[in-house]
């Protein structure tokens, strides 16, 4: 069997996406500057006007610029602002990085922080909604402001980067609470802080007996790849295990450079998932997730979420009815495998947490069996078993030998 590998050709190479926008773009970067994060990040375009000479705005898009101004900023890295079509609107890149009117506008039920998340934020930088995970908000900025971000209350600024003492306060509410196994690094984007920085609340956490795991959600391998550098997969394997979670939308954006950045990771021993959330006119369409899927799973990049969009202010307009994700993972499920089915998650207006929704499979439920439908809509019973006892006697002595062995913590 042939081993899958990238395209041996470097991200830079002619033919690629980012290689032509980046020769129309900004013809006098040089390699060195191009993949030089830092260097990304002080070309970010973060106005009207700067925004006008790489990309011919829709009235639409000027105004939309315009008009939230005062509501929440724009940034895009040169990479990604590479990868946008100038002559399509409807651009998957150009819509979650160009704000258009309907943004400004609030819709009634639309909340600033759509998924109650202040309401049990013990700490500065901590929300503990679920009994044995918590969120930890590192810093408030990203490579590429997402139009889409539910989280601008954060992300807009102003609350500043935490300070040392935050964080602190941070790690201790986490060692504090025993009941926490699991941490969730975000913001904002965890992986523009530098990798000592990101250390800085690494090294804490991981020490915590505890903390099992330690997950950082990050849209850099997206929108700012050259920020993976090998010295940062280094660092996060030297805490593993460490999930990473990244955030690619649509197919346009796993490009060679990003597939690279995602491979980096992985080779180094951490672990990528992908959340992707569900976009009207973006991504509504189950040929579109379809091949998003394949092409992480090629970069071994597992699907996890799929995110029906928060009841977010501004965020109307993006907002995908819930039958149609259901309609896509029904065109998934049982058409290819499993491990490109991501869990469709809709995390409840107000604080109530995700909750996942399947298709319905079941046609009838009944004492002796179950009728199902499959995926190409023929039905089969399930006959239920003689014995429905489901206590397990060796439970027990399991429970004593996990800790005698030493398979779990604490
Ligand atoms: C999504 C989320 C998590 C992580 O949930 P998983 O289902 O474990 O991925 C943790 N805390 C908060 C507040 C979240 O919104
Ligand atoms: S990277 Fe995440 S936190 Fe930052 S703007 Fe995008 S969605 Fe919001």
């Amino acid at each position: 069997m042939v081993p899958a590998v990238l395209p041996p050709e470097p991200a830079t190479s002619r033919g690629s996406l980012s290689a032509e926008g980046r020769k129309r773009l900004f013809p006098n970067a040089t390699d060195a500057e191009w993949s030089d994060w830092r260097w990304q990040q002080r070309n970010a375009v973060r106005g009207l006007e700067q925004l006008e000479r790489y990309v011919p705005l829709s009235a639409d898009e000027r105004a939309g610029v315009q008009e939230t101004s005062s509501l929440f900023r724009i940034g895009i890295s040169p990479y990604y602002l590479s990868l946008i079509d100038p002559e399509h609107p409807f651009c998957p890149v150009r819509m979650q990085s160009i704000p258009v009117r309907a943004e400004a506008r609030v819709r009634p039920g639309e909340l600033s922080d759509p998924l109650g998340e202040d309401k049990t934020r013990p700490e500065e930088c901590i929300v503990h909604k679920y009994p044995d995970r918590v969120l930890f908000l590192a810093l408030d900025t990203c490579s590429v402001y997402c139009r889409h971000c539910t989280r601008r209350r954060i992300t807009q600024g102003g609350v500043a980067e935490l300070s040392k003492e935050q964080i602190r306060r941070g790690v201790d509410y986490v060692r504090r609470h025993p009941e926490v196994r699991d941490v969730l690094i975000s913001g904002g984007d965890p992986f523009m802080l530098s990798d000592s920085r990101l250390e800085e609340i690494l090294a804490p956490l991981s020490e915590i007996p505890h903390v099992e795991m330690i997950r950082i959600g990050t849209r850099v391998p997206v929108c700012l790849p050259m920020r993976v550098t090998d010295s940062l997969a280094k660092t996060l394997r030297r805490y593993a295990p460490v999930f990473v979670v990244t955030h690619f939308n649509h197919p346009k954006e796993v490009t060679p450079e990003a597939r690279e950045a995602c491979e980096r990771l992985v080779d180094h021993g951490v672990p990528v998932e992908n959340q992707a959330v569900l976009m009207r006119q973006l991504n509504s369409d189950a040929r579109i997730i379809k091949e998003l899927s394949h092409l992480l799973l090629r970069t071994r990049v597992r699907p996890y979420y799929l995110h029906q969009m928060d009841v977010a202010e501004g965020c109307e307009h993006l907002r995908t009815p819930i039958a149609k994700g259901l309609e896509i993972i029904q065109q998934l499920r049982g058409h290819t495998t499993g491990l490109a089915v991501p869990h469709l998650a809709v995390d409840l207006p107000g604080g109530g947490g995700k909750v996942t929704l399947q298709p319905d499979y079941v046609v009838e439920y009944g004492q002796q069996e179950t009728v199902f439908r499959n995926y190409k809509g023929e039905r089969y019973a399930y006959p239920e078993p003689e014995e429905t006892d489901c206590a397990c006697p060796y439970e027990g002595v399991w429970q004593e030998r996990a800790l005698q062995y030493g398979y779990r913590k604490g």
